[in-house]
């Protein structure tokens, strides 16, 4: 069986050192927030070339909370793509905002600049960019339009610990960026995690409060807050993963340009990193019309694939309430019925990657015409 993920190959893999960091927080009792989160809060951020992090229980409160630093809320519209993970827009919701779509561009799945403009009301506060699959959204395009309306970036960098673009590092572009520790993200917590990371002092502080109950010091609550807290023992093991991060992310990278290679010429549509990023490939999705004979197909093979995701946001019932319909989002929607995840981890061997893209071409090769029905973009 070749997994999707392998979270238990990675652990044996720093098992020592986590199970110390682990004892060590167990040992101090600092189990929410405390020395270790501190600590991490300093080194993510300096990772992302940003001056503060502010860790949170999670990747949507990293989102929820720049987005009330950012003064959002009922009356107001922020700007994302639909083409994302659930949390991006259920943010944006709990606020009181309203998500406002433009759809990706097709060859990088990322946001559409050319169509952020015409979405722009004068009720919109923000954007939020979405780096999905690890590959940084066209940065440029997107701040020179929020600067000129006098909007806020916000990025959604859940999915791109240690990205670039433009040689600028993902979580150093927006006005406030937000990661996600999730325990399958590229780096992943041993529970739930999240951060967000921002150069300027009034967001950070306005942040640290609200996610420790809107208080300026204990029991002195200045605003209506959360219990968003990170936990300690996420700080430790985050510490301790953060060190290996760049090696896991040159592995990742490495088992992508395997798969490029080993899957060019044969008509399979295989992921574009634009030539001004540095894609971390927390997910590898080719696109095929025949999705789901492949994906069937692969796991009577032993080989797990995932889907990322099935459905763009606007069409998904929960959202109903914005009113879209399908068609007004074409790109999104016809990537969401072809995308297909291969296996990609950073433990991934050469081996694997041969036998997931031999039974890939087998199966493109098993199609008739398949350059017609699996068309390249
Ligand atoms: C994972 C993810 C989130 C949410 O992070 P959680 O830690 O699961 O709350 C938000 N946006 C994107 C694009 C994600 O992939």
């Amino acid at each position: 069986m070749i997994p999707f993920v392998d979270l238990k190959a990675q652990y044996q893999s720093v098992k020592e050192e986590v199970n110390a960091a682990i004892q060590g927080v167990l040992d101090s009792c600092q189990f929410t927030l405390g020395s270790e989160v501190l600590a991490f809060e300093q080194e993510f951020a300096a990772y992302c070339q940003a001056k503060q992090g502010i860790g949170v229980n999670t990747g949507t409160s990293a989102l929820h909370l720049a987005l009330l630093a950012a003064g959002v809320g009922r009356g107001d519209e922020v700007i994302t793509v639909p083409f994302t993970f659930m949390a991006t827009v259920s943010a944006i919701d709990y606020t009181g905002a309203k998500p406002v779509f433009v759809d990706i561009d097709p060859v990088s799945f990322t946001m559409d600049a050319k169509a952020l403009e015409a979405a722009i009301t004068d009720k919109t506060k923000a954007i939020i960019p979405v780096h999905l699959y690890g590959q940084p959204a066209d940065m440029d395009p997107i701040l020179e339009v929020a600067k000129r309306h006098g909007l806020l970036v916000i990025e959604d960098a859940c999915q791109a610990h240690g990205a670039e673009y433009k040689g600028r590092r993902a979580g150093s572009m927006g006005d406030m960026s937000c990661f996600s520790f999730y325990p399958g993200k590229n780096l992943g917590a041993y529970g739930e995690g999240g951060m967000v990371v921002t150069d300027n002092p009034d967001y950070a502080r306005t942040i640290r409060m609200l996610r420790d109950w809107g208080a300026e010091k204990k029991y002195h609550h200045v605003l209506k807050g959360y219990n968003f807290r990170l936990e300690g023992i996420q700080g430790a093991v985050l510490r301790v993963k953060l060190r290996r991060l760049e090696a896991w992310t040159e592995a990742r990278r490495g088992a992508a340009a395997h798969y490029d290679r080993l899957l060019s010429d044969s008509g399979i549509a295989t992921p574009k990193a634009m030539p001004y990023n540095r894609h971390v490939y927390h997910i590898y999705a080719i696109r095929t019309a025949h999705r789901q004979a492949w994906q069937e197909a692969l796991l009577a093979q032993g080989i797990q694939t995932g889907i990322h995701y099935p459905t763009p946001i606007h069409l998904l019932p929960a959202f109903a309430d914005l009113g879209y319909r399908e068609g007004q989002f074409p790109h999104s929607e016809r990537a969401a019925k072809e995308v297909l995840s291969l296996p990609m981890f950073a433990e991934l061997t050469q081996d694997q990657c041969e036998e997931v893209a031999r039974a890939v071409r087998n199966l493109a090769s098993g199609v008739a015409d398949t350059r017609d029905r699996v068309e390249a973009l």
